[in-house]
């Protein structure tokens, strides 16, 4: 399929060379957004490029400097890259303080990355339904709004903040079509293209990702495929990073396919569409506050990580779940046992693999996902 090979190019070179040769080309400003809720609306209503930053995959030295060695690739990687200046090609950053590893970040690029002249740090409340969460929630948001109109001196209006959401639930609505003709023929491409395909989302203008999308999806419609036997598999977490393409790989060497997930780089990104209400402001703060997938790093005891895989296996009968945990990732770690009784209650076969920045070797995962796509098939 033509899209689905541009997609692959564009994942073939380190995301910040592309896209520092993309601001050249345009002229345009670029925002990073790191930590799992930036409202990217509100930059793109400023005509500013939102992009999710991630760790890449080159090795952490500088980094290392300042980060002990069991924090989080995501903030180590993202704190090296920013320290050695890959990431100067950047007008600005975001910062959401999702977790304590990525508030400390805040002041170490600060101090080093001199050349990104704004930064700007988010607050979100943690405890989603409590009675006072909405009114500070909107509170920040006013914060960052001022602070981004204050900094770029340009108004963000009501129109341009309707018209950004409008193009991003439009995203979300193309994605959620594209994951539905997964569920149901999983071999319309491979794991890895699908996560080529989010991550460039997270990183080119989204008018530009809906217009691919919808071309993706008409060369799909023509297609036929026949009956998946393989084993259907959902994956779920890597937070605030990518799935090693390796994993992704290894599941379909051995016999499985994905049919659905719950990964950050995945439906957890797109999934929540902002309501359409009068103040947009009120709609994103909904929009965190009534997130579809529960959040490790948030609180909301009417929404079960569990509970909501275990439907997920269901809704796609698949044969089992892989959660990918970010190794040192404190929340996720918090919240696995949970997720692993719901499994266990429910009879879904699960497995758990902790991801790192620096792997060596992919073969002990190897044997492992062998192991339980063989356990699933009954061999
Ligand atoms: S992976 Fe976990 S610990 Fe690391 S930045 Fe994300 S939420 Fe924080």
């Amino acid at each position: 399929m033509k899209t689905l090979s541009l997609f692959d190019k564009m994942n073939s070179q380190p995301y910040y060379e592309r896209l520092e040769e993309w601001k050249k080309e345009t002229g345009k400003k670029i925002i990073g957004c790191w930590g799992l809720y930036v409202p990217e609306e509100m930059i793109h209503a400023l005509d500013i490029l939102p992009v999710i930053l991630f760790n890449g995959r080159e090795p952490i030295t500088l980094g290392a400097q300042h980060w002990q060695s069991y924090m989080c690739g995501p903030v180590r990687g993202v704190t090296d890259l920013a320290c050695k200046g890959k990431l100067d090609f950047l007008d600005g950053m975001v910062i959401h303080d999702c977790c304590h590893e990525i508030r400390g970040s805040v002041d170490i690029i600060k101090l080093n990355a001199h050349n990104i002249k704004y930064i700007k740090p988010i607050w979100f409340p943690k405890i989603l339904k409590q009675k006072q969460t909405k009114q500070r929630l909107l509170e920040e948001l006013k914060k960052l709004k001022g602070s981004l109109e204050d900094f770029w001196g340009k108004e963000i209006t009501v129109d341009a903040l309707h018209r950004s959401i409008e193009i991003y639930n439009e995203n979300s609505d193309l994605m959620a079509e594209l994951y539905e003709m997964r569920r149901r023929h999983p071999g319309i491409m491979k794991a890895g293209q699908m996560q080529h395909i989010i991550l460039a989302g997270m990183q080119m203008p989204k008018e530009e990702h809906n217009q691919l999308l919808k071309d993706l999806l008409s060369e799909i419609r023509t297609d036929s495929f026949s009956e998946d036997e393989r084993v259907k598999i959902i994956l779920s977490g890597s937070l605030c990073g990518e799935m090693p393409e390796e994993i992704l790989d290894i599941i379909e060497d051995v016999g499985g396919c994905v049919v659905d997930d719950d990964l950050y780089v995945g439906s957890r990104y797109f999934l929540t569409r902002v309501s359409d209400g009068n103040d947009p402001l009120e709609a994103l703060a909904d929009r965190y506050i009534d997130m579809v997938p529960p959040c490790p790093t948030t609180q909301d005891p009417s929404n079960d990580l569990g509970q909501y895989l275990v439907n997920m296996v269901e809704k796609s009968r698949a044969g089992g779940i892989i959660n990918i945990i970010t190794k040192f990732c404190e929340a996720h770690c918090h919240i696995y046992p949970w997720v692993r009784y719901a499994c266990r209650d429910a009879g879904i076969p699960e497995l758990l693999i902790e991801t790192e920045h620096e792997v060596t070797s992919f073969d002990p995962i190897k044997t492992r996902i062998q192991a339980f796509v063989e356990l699933i098939k009954g061999e």
